[in-house]
Formats: structure tokens, C-alpha cells, sequence
């Protein structure tokens, strides 16, 4: 397979290239060839230079702050030579608050400072095998721990209002889980079968509260493979099943900033 050409350029007046010289690096370890236009090159410089250069990927690197003019002005430069095709991401000190403004100018994909370097070589390999993976769907559910389900009812029917869905053990996990519906998502409380359940040693460490949060996906063995290749720390690093016949696999908290993430994709 040939290898995927990345152009990273430095738009504008900044002075500093040692953040696209390292992401310049990773990209070549990653097999990639990598042209780099060095600094202050004007939007069209660049846009040109991809022509010639006949990239896959643009990628540019910003420090001065002007991110929110640079950026959107190579993606129209782009446009101006026919090249619109290919794709822009863009990386450096960028605050989270312009992320979704270079989104919406057609910037593919932002990586703020907190990015690793191989998240970006992975999202780039992605982008050319057509393996990106698909947003969440939506909120499966908010598991909830709790010490007894008929304890805590009442409170879900009676005092929210919700109706209760369905009961049902889960084996594998040694728990009793009840939904309740709320819009398009459920609440799932759980209650320990046992004490090998780590529902119970999550009650004895913190008790009742909040467990985690389960994100409905249709990918989950691709995401899954993805996760392992970016190093995500992961819980279950193949789906089990779990309710509903579903298949589930959880993050890592740690991975989720602290928020236990469930992978949840419901049987056909
Ligand atoms: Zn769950």
C-alpha cells in the first residue's frame, strides 16, 4: 500500500516549529511521508504547496493564537485550487472554546495540547482506511448502584414519575438490574447478587450513587481494537454480554477522567 502523504505546515508568524517538528516524526515512525513546509507560510503558500506536493492530509500547527483565522483561510485557499478533497486537522495551543468554530469552517479534526502524538498518527490511518469511528449514538443508560432495587423504587416510580421497564439478573456480573425508562434513554439501577459483584465493592467503597454511563455504539469490536492500538485503557478488552443480550465492554475510569464509560451495542 502506498503510504499516506501529510503535508504539516505553520501558518502565520509564529516562530516556533518544535511542536510540528515532533508531530513531523511521529508521523515518518508511523510510517507516513511527511513534507514539511517550515515557518510562516501564507494560507495559499500552503494550499499550493499540498497541490504540488499531492497530499492525503494537511495538517497545521498554530501557536501565536491566530488559529481562528489561519486555519479556515487554508481551508478556502484549498477550495480556490480545487483541492477542497483534502482533508485539514490542526493542532498546537488551541482552547477548547474554538474547537467547534474550526469545525464548522471545515477544519476535520482539532488535537489540543493534550493529545498524545500517536493519537493523531491514528486518527490520520483511520481517516484513509475508512475506519473512523462513528459518534456515539446516544445514552444507553446511567447505571446506578444501589443496595436493594425495591428500596429504591419508590423513589424512581413515585417520586420522578418513571415507569419501570423490565427486571432482569445478569449472571455474568452477578447483578439484578432494573430499567426505567426516561425519553430515549433508561436508567439501569443495580443491585449486587453477591459479593463477588463489583457493584458490591463499589457500594462498600462509596456507597449508593452513581455507577457509570453507557454510550449505545455500533462498533464496539471495532472501537474496541482501535482503543487498543491507541493504548485506552480498557476494562474488558473483548465485549461480554450483558443485558438485554447485549454486548458490553467499560473503559477504563481512568481513561474517562474519572466517569466509567460502558460500550453498549444492542443485539440486533
Ligand atoms: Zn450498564
Amino acid at each position: 500500500m502506498k503510504p499516506i502523504r501529510v503535508l504539516i505546515a505553520k501558518p502565520g508568524l509564529d516562530g516556533h516549529d518544535r511542536g510540528a517538528l515532533i508531530i513531523a516524526q511521529a508521523l515518518r515512525d508511523h510510517g507516513m511521508e511527511v513534507i514539511y513546509t517550515g515557518l510562516r507560510q501564507s494560507a495559499v503558500q500552503i494550499a499550493r504547496a499540498a497541490v504540488q506536493e499531492d497530499v492525503d492530509v494537511v495538517g497545521l500547527s498554530s501557536l501565536s493564537g491566530a488559529h481562528k483565522s489561519l486555519f479556515p483561510k487554508v481551508v478556502k485557499a484549498l477550495k480556490d485550487e480545487q483541492a477542497e478533497d483534502i482533508p485539514v486537522i490542526g493542532g498546537g495551543v488551541i482552547p477548547a472554546e474554538d474547537i467547534p468554530f474550526l469545525e464548522e469552517q471545515g477544519v476535520k479534526k482539532i488535537f489540543t495540547s493534550g493529545s498524545p502524538t500517536d493519537a493523531i498518527a491514528v486518527y490520520i490511518k483511520q481517516l484513509f482506511a475508512g475506519e473512523a469511528v462513528q459518534e456515539p449514538k446516544r445514552i444507553a443508560h446511567i447505571g446506578i448502584a444501589v443496595e436493594d432495587i425495591e428500596e429504591a423504587l419508590p423513589f424512581y416510580q413515585h417520586t420522578l414519575g418513571l415507569s419501570l421497564e423490565s427486571v432482569e439478573e445478569v449472571q455474568s456480573e452477578q447483578v439484578r438490574v432494573a430499567f426505567l425508562k426516561i425519553g430515549e434513554t433508561r436508567f439501569e439501577l443495580l443491585e449486587p447478587l453477591s459479593d463477588e459483584s463489583s457493584i458490591k465493592s463499589f457500594l462498600t467503597k462509596k456507597g449508593p450513587g452513581v455507577h457509570h454511563i453507557a454510550l449505545e455504539v455500533d462498533d464496539i469490536h471495532r472501537r474496541l481494537e482501535q482503543y487498543k492500538t491507541q493504548g485506552v485503557r480498557l476494562i474488558h478488552e473483548e465485549p461480554k454480554t450483558g443485558a438485554h443480550e447485549s454486548q458490553i465492554a467499560f473503559l477504563h475510569p481512568k481513561a474517562g477522567h474519572g466517569v466509567l464509560f460502558e460500550l453498549c451495542q444492542p443485539k440486533e
